[in-house]
């Protein structure tokens, strides 16, 4: 029995490596076009800013490693051009067919750059190569002004990471919201923010022109490749990515797609989401080579979940704003509270939280935490709420920890339920 997995990096490489894990006679072969596997995009903007040395320390294993140690032929430099599923046969560039039995695509996605082009002056922050390239032209070009398109978590990330280069820094954004959120007011701190910090937020504008920067960064989000799987007969869901059961099933037997091609279930409107992230890449990859190697295992959808730091906050969000509540159906009430994030004799610095809850229900729907600590933890307890359904009742008295170097007797968490309790009554 063979396995073919498209994409070698967070989901392909998670439904390799949990298929040889479950089935250890499967013959399992990845094919990857890129020259590097099991690398971490995440850290990309944090070897612009410095504190990642080298971009060898964001790959996490060598195809040599995986063949030796894992028993997982990995072929780099080896591109799909098509699947043939009559046949169970996919084309590479170059003539070769390579014959399955189970298939895992888990193509990715590639930057939505839109006008602009990568060039010499214009990069994206999406391979270890350009990345390594934008390096370089900032260590030896000196360069003092950029422009960064887009203010979603890349473009942020990247502007944070120029600013600290030193900088002066301009982002572009087309929407008039940061962070897809349509949240005006967590935009309006934001912008306030990096104000104070010396980059400029430019809201509800195009493209800039590349002559009046220095360089150009594009961090406009992404879109799914999903072309080879459309062309193979895959359906393609509303968002334009690939469209898959709770079991990483496609359409076609035998056939699962994980990753940023794949299109997930929200868990707050139930309705299909594509929110492409890390975290969701590697639990759809281990979901789809559980059930390639004959489990029956599911993955039942996401939150939102998300968490970016900008110049030395940090911005997590899980769930519904009370605008994307609205339009989901909701009948959506908000509260929203600044608290210290702990004791005041330990210098507990400012943490806001918003939570987002629907009026009929009194279901929880969504939350944003912006703060300098523990900002993981409270939006991870907010995503942990979501995922059961809780009503601001119940998580109005969560157990939540409480020791002075940590966080105030009552979290802002607990501050901002009781404030929505009063809205509710
Ligand atoms: C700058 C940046 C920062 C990020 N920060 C975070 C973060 O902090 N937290 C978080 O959760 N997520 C973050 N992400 C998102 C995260 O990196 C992605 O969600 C994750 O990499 C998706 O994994 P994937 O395996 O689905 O797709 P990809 O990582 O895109 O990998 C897909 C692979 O498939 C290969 N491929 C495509 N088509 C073919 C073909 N036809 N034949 C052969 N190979 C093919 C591609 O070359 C690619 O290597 C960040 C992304 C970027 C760019």
């Amino acid at each position: 029995m063979r396995l073919v997995v498209i994409g070698g990096v967070a989901a392909g490489l998670s439904a390799a490596a949990r298929a040889r894990r479950l089935d250890p006679s499967l013959e399992i072969i990845v094919l990857e076009r890129g020259r590097h596997v099991s690398w971490a995009a995440c850290g990309l903007p944090y070897f612009i800013e410095g504190q990642v040395r080298s971009v060898e320390q964001l790959t996490v294993y060598t195809a040599e490693y995986l063949s030796r140690e894992r028993n997982i032929q990995v072929r780099t430099e080896t591109e799909a051009t098509a699947i043939s599923h009559g046949r169970r046969e996919v084309a590479l560039r170059g003539g070769e067919r390579i014959r399955y039995d189970k298939l895992v695509i888990a193509t990715g996605a590639s930057p939505d750059q839109g006008a602009l082009e990568p060039g010499e002056r214009v990069f994206t922050l999406t391979t270890l190569e350009e990345t390594e390239r934008l390096g370089r032209w900032l260590s030896e070009r000196r360069p003092r002004t950029a422009a960064v398109v887009g203010a979603g978590y890349i473009g942020l990330e990247a502007a944070t990471a120029l600013r600290a280069r030193g900088l002066r820094v301009t982002i572009f954004e087309a929407a008039p919201e940061v962070l897809g959120r349509e949240d005006p007011e967590l935009t309006e701190w934001t912008r306030k923010h990096l104000e104070r910090f010396g980059v400029e937020l430019r809201l509800r504008t195009r493209v800039p022109e590349v002559g009046g920067f220095d360089l150009v960064v594009l961090g406009s989000g992404v879109k799914p490749n999903s072309g080879l799987a459309m062309e193979a007969g895959i359906e393609i869901g509303r968002t334009g990515a690939i469209r898959v059961t709770e079991r990483m099933e496609t359409n076609l037997t035998s056939v699962y797609a994980a990753g940023d091609c794949a299109e997930t279930t929200h868990l707050v409107t139930g309705a299909p989401a594509y929110i492409p992230l890390g975290t969701t890449a590697n639990k759809m990859g281990r979901v789809a080579g559980a059930n390639a190697a004959g489990r029956r295992e599911r993955f039942p959808g996401v939150t939102g979940t998300s968490l970016v730091r900008v110049c030395g906050i940090a911005i997590g969000l899980s769930g519904l704003s009370i605008a994307q509540a609205r339009r989901a159906g909701f009948e959506p009430v908000s509260a929203r509270i600044e608290h210290a994030d702990k004791a005041s004799y330990f210098r507990g610095r400012p943490c806001a939280v918003e939570l987002v809850a629907d009026r009929r229900t009194r279901r929880l729907l969504g939350g944003a935490v912006v703060g300098e600590n523990e900002v993981a933890g409270r939006v991870n307890t907010i995503a942990a709420a979501l995922t059961a359904r809780l009503t601001v009742d119940a998580f109005e008295h969560l157990d939540l920890a409480y020791a002075p170097p940590y966080s105030p007797v009552w979290d802002p968490l607990l501050i901002a339920a009781q404030q929505l309790m009063k809205l509710l009554d």
